[in-house]
């Protein structure tokens, strides 16, 4: 795959916008009752979408960041997850909110949420802008889903390549010669 290319347009700022405002009126509803609510963000591709799903919360709440092995330029991943970036805060007794820009095979969702649970959170809830679900190697319960996408590489609202394009406002297709999901 080349970073060479424009990539073509797959959801637009508007329709991004528009089922942000869904899921945040969803999220608001579902933790109406929780005093505690940490909102952990998996760096770096899910920043532009929490900042724009929780800028909608008025609810209180604590933002906290961990950083995952990345693909450094490849396209696949292997199942193994590695914590670069760990978090700031305790989640004892916590009820934890992970958003996360998309889900592929699931391997990282399925360890994060997994680590979460062991070290004591309340509650563990899945909010994923992405969904390759065709693409899913091992299940993982999203609560949240802003879209499915189809088996292509997606860049744009802060998911890269090469840490290129996370600047476009809308969710683009760098590279359609992957495999596609129908059919699977
Ligand atoms: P999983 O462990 O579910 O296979 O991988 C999740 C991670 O893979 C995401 O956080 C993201 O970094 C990366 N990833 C998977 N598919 C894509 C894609 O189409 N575009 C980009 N930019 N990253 C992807």
């Amino acid at each position: 795959m080349t970073d060479s290319g424009n990539p073509r347009e797959l959801i637009s700022r508007e329709a991004l916008q528009r089922r942000i405002d869904e899921l945040a009126a969803e999220i608001e509803r579902d933790y109406a009752g929780s005093r505690d609510l940490l909102c952990v963000g998996v760096l770096k591709g899910s920043v532009f979408f929490l900042s724009d799903l929780l800028q909608r919360l008025s609810r209180p709440l604590v933002v906290d960041f961990f950083q995952t092995s990345s693909y450094r330029g490849e396209t696949t991943s292997h199942g193994e997850v590695r914590i670069r970036r760990d978090l700031d805060h305790s989640l004892a007794g916590r009820d934890v909110l992970l958003i996360e820009d998309i889900v592929d095979t699931g391997y990282t969702m399925r360890t994060i949420m997994a680590l979460m649970g062991f070290r004591g959170a309340r509650s563990v809830r899945l909010c994923v802008l992405l969904d390759k679900a065709c693409k899913r190697e091992t299940a993982v319960r999203i609560h949240y889903r802003g879209f499915e996408v189809d088996d292509v590489f997606v860049v744009g609202y802060g998911l890269d390549y090469n840490d290129r394009y996370r600047n476009l406002p809308y969710i683009g297709v760098l590279d359609e010669s992957t495999a596609g999901c129908q059919g699977q």
